[in-house]
């Protein structure tokens, strides 16, 4: 077969190939996108006008996985905590082992109530302030069950002044009890120090209450509250605290937020959940009794029991180049990695 002949019949068979087509190979064509673009907006197959969730949309209803937040929810929240609009999504205070496991959970929220400065009475000094056989009267309810504010008030004199109408909230206490802010103190010319409400070994005295029927001079029982968290015990497993923790709480607007740290838990059936602090503090921080705090780290006797902190392998190369060794019964948890490194390095104790 000669060149020609050749080309010939290819010329044939693709004659026959492409019988009423007019060309041998089809031009491939793109297919057209649905819908018409409007002139000067990109058309909705256009890779820019698209967003994550077009791409790939979020099906809450088909089993979405909860502990995933949405793209868009964590972009919102993000770019609110750079401009100080709200609270940080980051966890704060956060240190490696002891907190992890807290810092990582969501922040929890508690309502904020700022304590003016008020007493507790006990009913014999009760007595000499306003007369035997007088009651207080209730004059508002107030958060935690069974407190109330009263009707009545007395003047707190110290060294250098006077507070004038220092609230009483009943009822009746065993000891009395004046809880001051320390521009109080200064106001009053005494150093009271800070102390949990109750525990009065740590007081200060030197203040004389005044009444209408008498005066009574404290030799202790003044204190600057500690600030403090209670917890109805339904909340606790919630906010994960238990009674005597300490926790560190963020709160405040834009320009005084404030972390405040070493607020102390009280966890228990007569508490309802609120975070108690002083004016004083609140002021620092620009809070007002309603708003709100997020619980940011926690710390504690109480929860250091219960948890342990994890030990990665990382750890466990670091106590081996400090010559430590590490104990199957020590106080934290190995990762199998980290229990294998010991094993290989020859500072694991156990079998
Ligand atoms: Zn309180």
């Amino acid at each position: 077969m000669t060149k020609d002949e050749v080309a010939k019949l290819i010329e044939l068979v693709a004659g026959r190939l492409n019988a009423g087509r007019g060309t041998w190979l089809p031009t491939p064509t793109r297919p057209e996108p649905p819908g018409d673009p409007t002139p000067g907006n990109l058309p909705t197959w256009a890779g820019a006008a698209q967003s994550l969730t077009d791409i790939a949309p979020l099906r809450r209803e088909a089993g979405f996985p909860k502990h995933r937040p949405e793209y868009a929810a964590i972009v919102a929240a993000s770019r609110q905590a750079a401009a100080a609009r709200g609270p940080s999504p980051l966890p704060s205070g956060s240190s490696a082992g002891a907190a992890r496991t807290a810092t990582q959970r969501t922040p929890r929220e508690v309502s904020i109530g700022v304590s003016n400065r008020h007493v507790h009475l006990s009913q014999r000094d009760f007595e000499v302030l306003f007369g035997k056989g007088k009651a207080l009267s209730v004059q508002r309810i107030i958060s935690q069950p069974g407190q109330f504010a009263a009707a009545e008030s007395v003047t707190a004199v110290g060294p250098k002044g006077k507070l004038e109408s220092v609230r009483i909230v009943g009822p009746a206490r065993g000891a009395t009890q004046l809880e001051v802010s320390p521009a109080d103190c200064k106001a009053l010319g005494i150093d009271a120090p800070v102390s949990v409400s109750g525990k009065l070994e740590k007081s200060a005295g030197g203040v004389t209450l005044e009444g209408p029927a008498g005066k009574v001079t404290l030799s202790g029982g003044v204190i600057v509250a500690q600030r403090h968290l209670h917890v109805a015990t339904a909340d606790g497993r919630k906010l994960g605290v238990a009674d005597g923790d300490k926790v560190a709480i963020e709160c405040g607007p834009a320009g005084r937020r404030a972390t405040l740290h070493d607020v102390i838990v009280r966890l228990g059936p007569s508490h309802k959940t609120e975070l108690h602090l002083d004016l004083d503090e609140a002021n620092a921080a620009g809070v007002k009794t309603g708003d709100k705090a997020l619980i940011v780290a926690r710390s504690g006797a109480a929860s250091a029991g219960k948890k342990r902190p994890l030990m990665t392998e990382r750890d466990v190369a670091a106590l081996a180049a400090r010559g430590e060794k590490i104990s199957p019964r020590g106080p934290y948890l190995l990762t199998p990695a980290a229990r294998d490194r010991a094993k290989a390095l020859g500072i694991w104790t156990g079998d």
